[in-house]
């Protein structure tokens, strides 16, 4: 036992590189049924349309048509000068930070996929009837222009895979607008897939469906399990025929373009600083700091001589606060480039992102990614890299002084992402307090995980259903996960000081302890397979799936019966081992 002592101290260390946190806090702003307590609910029906929604807005009170839907684009355009040159024909471009470019309409006929109600009327104020007509396909695809819509293409540049990539940008998205709704938010609107900008590159502007599917999924996933993210109103696809090779095999196939409909309170990413930065356009970089800063960072005043700093640490906080959270949910994102990590420190730009099943810190979802440099045990690595690159960026705004405080403040990058960590590997274990073996308990736990390749998911949120009883007696009936660690020959090693330790916990039952637990480890995540089967009939038209994975996916914390139907918390299947994803989208 001492030499596996030995083994799991070091796991730690290397874990708390990888591993997860998240806290009690952690739906803040996920819709109220994300913290649910009733685990044992059905299916919840959608509610019928009655007096109030959920938002206690009255459904007449929510806007009926599209022509009362106004967005705005003045504030962008009156903050930043605009890119003088006109056209969506690609082109290195200087001194901007938007350039004007019209969607390219999608050939039709054009199809609602998906919607997420939770955003037409919870954000948007939208009756979500408006999204049955024909012009609702128009609008959320770039057919047709919102009214007060100037739709914009974002000049970014960014480190791809450690390297200076230069100019990136929106080479397939548009900005739209924003929304102000009644809630008194300003939100975001674009389109992904709309077609080519001044950015593309060689790219052909264009998205097709199974990314598309995913990204719709994936984002509104990721919020109701309480991490912050971009969110995804809408999904049409179309009939135009888009070209790509999946796997970059010379293999190229027809597939059919999609647009998703995303919001974000701003979709400004480490790379809109860097490209300023590395054109030493440094007005402009002052400029866009001060305008992200004004809008997005009230605590922070505008008069303050240290504001900068006082931004960067935020950014370092809160860039470590949403690592930590993506590894709580077993979240790796594939394509950790500084143009895909949002100012906001919102989870952005989602591609061969992938869900941990057994537990692997080396789990790599991006078949692409051959060095495996964005595994999911790498994130918090790569967190401090882009963060060190959005310091290189702010550099020529700050003082020598400054400059220095900033590297003092990025060493505590580190220290704050291992606190999170810890404080999230305890709230999925229930533990309340602090004890001096509690880093023990969970390197310990993990490392008989990766042992034995133990689904990450199931195996918390088993622990989260079994009663302190059936722990202590190994009766696992029907927890398949938590038979898998159990075969582990320290299993009940660690059983025995797991439960010593919740024992100590003053006014705590066993139940408060599932309690808590159900809450943050939830039961369903959008693994691979599910989203694999879902497009595979969103290719042939066929949406249920799509819609089914949508609702089961809004209550991850909530066990369904049309999701334990579907196996989704179930082994996954075998054919699910083979599954690939690349960045192919
Ligand atoms: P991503 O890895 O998807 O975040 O994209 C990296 C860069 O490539 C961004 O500048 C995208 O706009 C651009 N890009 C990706 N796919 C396309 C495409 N099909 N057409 C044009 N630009 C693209
Ligand atoms: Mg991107």
């Amino acid at each position: 036992m001492r030499s596996i002592c030995r083994v799991l101290v070091f796991a730690l260390a290397a874990a708390s590189c990888f591993t997860p946190v998240h806290v009690p806090e952690f739906c803040q702003g996920a819709g109220p049924d994300c913290h649910s307590h009733d685990d044992t609910a059905s299916d919840s029906q959608p509610p019928p349309r009655t007096v109030k929604s959920r938002w206690n807005i009255s459904v007449s009170d929510l806007i009926q048509a599209l022509d009362q839907f106004r967005v705005s684009c003045k504030k962008l355009i009156e903050a930043f000068p605009i890119d003088e040159v006109d056209g969506n024909f690609v082109r290195t471009v200087k001194n901007c930070i938007f350039s004007k470019s019209i969607p390219t309409p999608l050939k039709g006929p054009l199809r609602l996929a998906a919607v997420s109600e939770d955003v037409i009327t919870g954000i948007l104020d939208l009756d979500v009837a408006v999204t049955q007509s024909e012009d609702f396909l128009h609008y959320a695809s770039g057919g047709r222009l919102l009214i007060g819509s100037v739709p914009l293409a974002h000049r970014y540049g960014g480190h791809q895979f450690g390297y200076w990539a230069g100019q990136l940008g929106d080479g397939r998205a548009h900005f739209l607008g924003q929304y102000s709704n009644r809630k008194g938010e300003i939100w975001e609107l674009q389109l992904k897939g709309s077609g080519k900008t001044p950015y593309s590159r060689s790219g052909d502007g264009r998205a097709v469906i199974r990314s598309s599917v995913r990204e719709f999924l994936c984002s509104e996933a990721m919020h109701f399990l309480g991490v912050p993210t971009s969110r995804a109103a809408s999904l049409i696809v179309s009939e135009e025929l888009v070209l790509r090779d999946q796997f970059y095999s010379g293999d190229v196939k027809t597939e059919r373009g999609a647009v998703v409909l995303r919001l974000a309170k701003s979709w400004f990413r480490i790379g809109s600083l860097e490209i300023l930065a590395q054109s030493a356009e440094i007005d402009l970089l002052r400029k866009l700091l001060n305008f992200v800063i004004d809008e997005h960072f009230p605590s922070i005043s505008s008069s303050h001589p240290d504001k900068y700093l006082v931004f960067f640490s935020t950014v370092v906080n809160e860039t470590a606060n949403l690592i930590g959270q993506w590894m709580s949910v077993g979240f790796a994102h594939g394509v950790c480039n500084t143009d895909n990590f949002s100012l906001l420190s919102i989870t952005i730009d989602y591609g061969p992102f992938g869900f941990m099943e057994s537990y692997n810190p080396n789990f790599v979802p991006n078949t692409s990614d051959d060095e495996g440099r964005y595994s999911i045990g790498a994130q918090a690595n790569v967190g401090l890299f882009n963060l060190e690159k959005l310091l290189g960026a702010l550099s020529p705004v700050l003082t020598q002084k400054q400059q220095k405080e900033a590297k003092m403040i990025l060493k505590g990058y580190v220290n704050i992402y291992q606190m999170r960590i810890h404080q999230i590997f305890k709230a999925k274990l229930g533990l309340l307090g602090e004890e001096e073996e509690d880093s023990y308990i969970i390197a310990f736990l993990l490392q008989m995980m990766e042992d034995t390749q133990s689904d990450f998911t199931m195996t918390f949120r088993q622990l989260s259903e079994v009663s302190d009883l059936q722990l202590h007696d190994g009766n696992f009936t029907q927890m398949w996960a938590l038979d898998d660690l159990s075969l582990h020959k320290h299993f009940t090693d660690w059983v025995r000081m797991y439960l010593l330790r919740v024992s100590r916990q003053r006014n705590d039952t066993g139940s408060d302890r599932q309690n808590r637990m159900r809450n943050v480890n939830p039961r369903y995540v959008l693994r691979n397979w599910m989203a694999e089967s879902a497009i595979r009939k969103a290719e042939m038209n066929d949406f249920s799936e799509v819609a089914q994975l949508h609702h089961i996916l809004s209550s991850p914390f909530v066990t369904q019966e049309t999701a334990e139907e579907a196996g989704y918390a179930a082994r996954p299947p075998l054919w699910a081992e083979r599954l690939k994803v690349s960045c192919s989208s």
